[in-house]
């Protein structure tokens, strides 16, 4: 059967591949299509796309957006979105000037609780990429005040707190609008993660047009819960890896791939858009 693997992040973003070794890695998993969908950020995508004409596979310009629902940090992936999209472009410039700005709120509360990071060594850490936690996490881990990047997000970063500040404030309904206005398809990251699947039918009434099904490798609960929910509210079906290289977070390319008939349904309702 061929596969696709539509959530992989680079060093764009919190992943520590380039574009072009998470292409590369791909073509080895014998994967057809893969999507590159950092949080935030699009640069990545012109130089998988170079790599992937080469060696023969299908690169889908995708993005990770995250937008705040009931106070939580939802993750929507966009496909086939029209990634040079001026106005598109100006947002995630705001998105990635805000992220700057969370990241120093982070780094204040940290430094009240006897932290000392330096906001300088956690944007070094991103580099060109959008920063994000996981860039806090490591600079945590290297500083000593915690054992693991795990540990990081358990103590001090996670959804859960304590410590907290938003970014760019987008609500799931704008973050929709925004991946549809540029041709794009919106699908919701990881449902298992959010502990509520009332934000499926909420989301779907939105207007989302699909979910992410296929689970972590280590789910314990049914396979077959987020299949059922797609056919349920009449949404699409993806799935993908996210991962994100020696970062922590997701899986190896090619773990969760997805018929590549899935990429086909995505693909003809980004046709009609
Ligand atoms: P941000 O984009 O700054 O909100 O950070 C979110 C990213 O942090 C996610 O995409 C994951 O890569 C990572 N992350 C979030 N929570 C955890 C966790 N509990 N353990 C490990 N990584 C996490
Ligand atoms: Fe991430
Ligand atoms: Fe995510
Ligand atoms: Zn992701």
């Amino acid at each position: 059967m061929e596969l696709a693997d539509l959530h992989l992040h680079t060093v764009h973003s919190d992943g520590t591949s380039t574009p072009e070794e998470v292409v590369k890695r791909a073509k080895l998993a014998n994967l057809k299509a893969i999507s590159i969908t950092d949080h935030d950020a699009v640069s990545g995508i012109n130089a998988a796309m170079a790599v992937a004409e080469e060696l023969g596979i299908e690169v889908i310009p995708g993005v990770e957006l995250s937008v705040t629902y009931q106070g939580k940090d939802i993750h929507i992936l966009g496909y086939f979105i029209n990634y040079k999209d001026k106005k598109f472009l100006d947002y995630l410039e705001l998105f990635k000037i805000g992220r700057i700005r969370r990241v120093e709120k982070i780094i204040a509360q940290l430094n009240r609780r006897g932290l000392s990071i330096r906001v300088e060594s956690v944007l070094a850490k991103a580099g060109f990429g959008v920063v994000g936690r996981p860039h806090i996490a490591e600079v945590l881990v290297e500083e000593g005040y915690v054992t693991s990047y795990e540990e990081a997000f358990q103590k001090y970063l996670g959804d859960q707190g304590p410590i907290f500040a938003e970014k760019y404030p987008l609500s799931p309904e704008e973050g929709i609008a925004l991946i549809q206005s540029i041709g794009g398809v919106s699908v919701l990251a990881h449902p298992g993660c959010y502990n509520q699947d009332g934000i499926i039918p909420e989301l779907a009434k939105k207007g989302l047009d699909g979910i992410e099904t296929v689970p972590p490798p280590n789910f314990l609960g049914d396979p077959q819960h987020y299949t059922r929910m797609a056919q349920r509210y009449h949404l699409l079906e993806s799935g993908g890896s996210d991962y994100h290289g020696e970062r922590g977070g997701g899986a190896p390319i090619g773990m969760r791939a997805i018929p590549y008939n899935f990429v086909e349904k995505l693909k003809q309702r980004a046709s009609g858009r």
